[in-house]
């Protein structure tokens, strides 16, 4: 009897299950282990942003239970963080010292929030939420706070503004663009997204870029450059992601902004996969998480030996904010014909080309528009069903 290839997938997030479940499909019998750093099996992790402000048990974001993967045939590892791989010994090294071989190893590590390099960034109370022991943390340490400021005023921002403000915090969103979501909206729209948000209870400071954190060892306030101060106890940094990819360093593996791979989520070296946030495909990073399960479906099928091909997602937004709808999808800044309207309730606008195919798409506030817009954008709807919103 051939021998079983050992497959071992590093992180279990939204790739690297695909991955498993993939590979599993096409092979029943392969041996898949998935190591990680996280306490918890695989999770819904845009559902922290509803964890953080409600009472839920940590086990209510899991997506499956133990039963699952025994029936999978999927071990899972889980508290142990990788430390190294060595691809010529074809070996992986948790920071325990424990040591996994492999025959194929998928990198689907996922990404870390991005941290600014600001003065007092590293004092008691100031957080980045990713995980679910961040969000633990950051409720623990806001019950005996009453103001917080949240760096960062794109999707993940503005969501967590809003979890604080559920927490019944007073919240101060700064911005470092002149409007919200700015990779998401043109001006009109985010400053219409603004008005909702401050009627809901949030403030906001735009055109601002902190200076300083300001406290002794705990957070007192943030000192905005252009001499505006806001008196704070916390301070959560949503500031982007990056791919995380530590542990591969001094090995042969390309990375770039994240780890270098083809159309069929292979690196460049023999055996070696990457998928979802960690992986860079045609120079992209995602940090999406449809395309991280997309990515690793495709990566799963090509370790069992059935390749098919990624070849780039139209990445779409939604806010996931009661009460609040925003939805953006294709380039916004695309140059073409902009058919729009405004009132006081809703923002639309689709854009496009001179053959009246669609460019881009953004919605605030209007519901049925963004279904149509949805349609129109993922080919399933004529662009001119989008006028009946106007
Ligand atoms: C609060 C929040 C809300 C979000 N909301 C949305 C949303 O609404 N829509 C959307 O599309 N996306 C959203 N995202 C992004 C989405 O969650 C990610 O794109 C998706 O989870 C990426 O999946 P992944 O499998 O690549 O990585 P991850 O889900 O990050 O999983 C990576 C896993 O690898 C583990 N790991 C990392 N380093 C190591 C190591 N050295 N050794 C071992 N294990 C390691 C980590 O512990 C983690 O469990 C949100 C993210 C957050 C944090």
């Amino acid at each position: 009897m051939a021998e079983l290839l050992k497959t071992l997938i590093v992180g279990n997030g939204a790739a690297a299950i695909e991955a498993a479940l993939t590979l599993r499909k096409h092979d029943p019998d392969t041996s898949i282990t998935l190591v990680t750093e996280s306490r918890w099996l695989h999770y819904y992790r845009p559902k922290l942003v509803h964890f953080l402000a409600e009472e839920q048990a940590p086990e209510d974001l899991v997506v499956y239970d133990e039963a699952f993967y025994q029936k999978k045939k999927l071990y899972n590892v889980l508290g142990r963080k990788v430390a190294s791989v060595d691809t010529s010994a074809r070996t992986v090294t948790d920071e325990y010292g424990g040591v996994y071989g492999y025959d194929r190893l998928l990198l689907a590590t996922g990404s870390r929030p991005f941290v600014p390099p600001i003065e007092g960034i590293q004092k008691d109370g100031v957080f980045t939420l990713r995980s679910i022991t961040d969000a633990q943390r950051i409720r623990r340490y806001s019950e005996h706070v009453d103001q917080t400021v949240v760096i960062g005023g794109g999707l993940l921002g503005l969501e967590n503004a809003f979890s604080l403000l559920q927490l019944g915090k007073k919240v101060t969103v700064i911005e470092f663009a002149p409007w919200l979501l700015p990779r998401q909206l043109d001006e009109a729209g985010g400053t219409h997204l603004q008005s909702l948000l401050e009627a809901k209870g949030l403030t906001f400071l735009l055109n601002a870029q902190v200076e300083k954190i300001v406290g002794g060892a705990h957070v007192e306030g943030v000192q905005v450059k252009d001499g505006r101060f806001v008196p704070c106890g916390a301070v959560l940094v949503s500031a982007g992601v990056r791919g995380d990819m530590d542990y591969l360093k001094g090995t042969p593996v390309a990375v770039n902004r994240g780890v270098v791979v083809d159309d069929r989520m292979r690196t460049n070296v023999d055996g070696v996969w990457a998928a979802g946030d960690v992986a860079e495909h045609r120079g992209i990073t995602y940090g999406l998480w449809t395309v991280a399960r997309e990515q690793g479906q495709v990566a799963g099928a090509d370790m069992a030996g059935q390749p098919t091909s990624y070849t780039g997602s139209l990445p779409s937004s939604l806010l996931k904010i009661t009460g609040i709808n925003v939805f953006s999808m294709g380039d916004v800044r695309a140059a073409g014909q902009a058919w729009e309207a405004q009132d006081e309730t809703s923002y639309k606008k689709l854009v496009v080309d001179a053959d009246a195919k669609p460019l881009a798409a953004m919605v605030v506030g209007d519901r049925a528009a963004i279904g149509t817009a949805q349609k129109i954008m993922g080919g399933k709807s004529s662009p001119e069903d989008f006028k009946k919103h106007l």
